[in-house]
């Protein structure tokens, strides 16, 4: 029996006001409980799905202070108490010296639940005031000098692979930003080789929504820290993707599941990109070819069926 229920029973016959608190009570628990068991799962099917972590790994977690960084080590601490392979975990955190930085939190926090952990301290800050004129962005130099110090320090913990934060919206995001802004069919993976080519990164929550690490964060009371302390204006282009996938999820329930699914369903010889299909050597094979062209496809929005491809995001037990 849980502590609210045995202390509500111990109490006696309940009046009908601290009956409603405790329903409402037991009805909070369950729900907590069912997210964080949602988060185990998916984050544990993105490891395995992508072979993110390996017996021996030394992961390190890169820790902004944010409601994603802290999921992340949350989940990946509960994930290795159950896994069956031998992998240790060192939180970081970059302290870039931006004003007002609460140096205190993290390394607080991090003892408390007894992590190991390793505080990085670079003025980034200053440089990237410096370098950049007023009123332009910063970002770009800024993570491209955080991610160089990153490298460095993961190779001076020792860690094979480093984990960052990133959610499936951000995944998501990222590929419309591309695409809108850069011309290219490009996410951001769950997995890929530093651009130095000398480590591992790995997004483990990428098949988790943002909603449920928000919600998470609230249930968990993670001390978390402001992210806009740098003063830099949020990105306008993601903020504006971020509203267009929120109303079209709204107003087209399974939309935006269904493009996050379509990622990992690819057809290169749908597609125009002639590095990935040889369309030049193309002949008549007379053999049949599954994926070959029907001609006249049928189009999945004619029959107002949802494409069977897509990922499941809640479990019956979820719901
Ligand atoms: S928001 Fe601030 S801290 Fe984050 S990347 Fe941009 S400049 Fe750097």
């Amino acid at each position: 029996m849980n502590t609210i229920v045995q202390n509500a029973t111990e109490i006696g016959a309940p009046d009908s006001t601290s009956a409603v608190s405790l329903k409402k009570a037991e009805k909070i628990a369950y729900e907590n409980n069912k997210l964080h068991k949602r988060l185990c799962r998916l984050v544990g099917q993105a490891i395995g799905d992508f072979n993110m972590i390996e017996d021996g790994d030394k992961v390190m977690v890169c820790l902004s202070g944010g409601k994603d960084s802290y999921a992340l080590l949350d989940i990946l601490l509960t994930l290795r108490e159950r896994a069956p392979i031998h992998f240790d975990i060192v939180a970081v955190n970059l302290d870039q010296k931006q004003p007002n930085f609460p140096a205190h939190i993290l390394p607080e926090y991090l003892t408390k639940i007894g992590v190991p952990f390793h505080i990085e301290n670079q003025d980034t800050y200053s440089i990237v005031k410096r370098v950049i004129p007023e009123g332009k962005t910063t970002c770009s130099l800024c993570s491209r000098l955080r991610r160089g110090i990153l490298y460095r320090v993961a190779d001076e913990l020792g860690a094979t692979k480093i984990a960052l934060g990133h959610h499936r919206d951000d995944m998501l995001e990222t590929f419309f930003l591309n695409m809108f802004f850069g011309s290219k069919l490009k996410g951001m993976p769950p997995k890929l080789q530093s651009d130095d080519g000398k480590h591992i990164v790995i997004r483990p929550l990428a098949y988790v929504k943002e909603s449920d690490t928000m919600r998470y964060a609230e249930v968990k009371q993670f001390p978390i820290i402001p992210c806009d302390l740098c003063g830099s204006q949020e990105n306008l282009q993601r903020k504006q993707i971020k509203a267009m996938l929120r109303e079209w999820d709204k107003k087209f329930p399974g939309r935006v599941d269904n493009i996050f699914s379509s990622l990992s369903t690819v057809v290169p010889s749908h597609l125009m990109d002639r590095n990935l299909f040889n369309f030049s050597d193309l002949a008549i094979s007379g053999e049949a070819m599954p994926d070959g062209d029907i001609a006249f496809d049928e189009e999945p929005c004619a029959t107002g069926t949802q494409a069977s491809g897509v990922i499941q995001f809640h479990s019956a037990d979820d719901d």
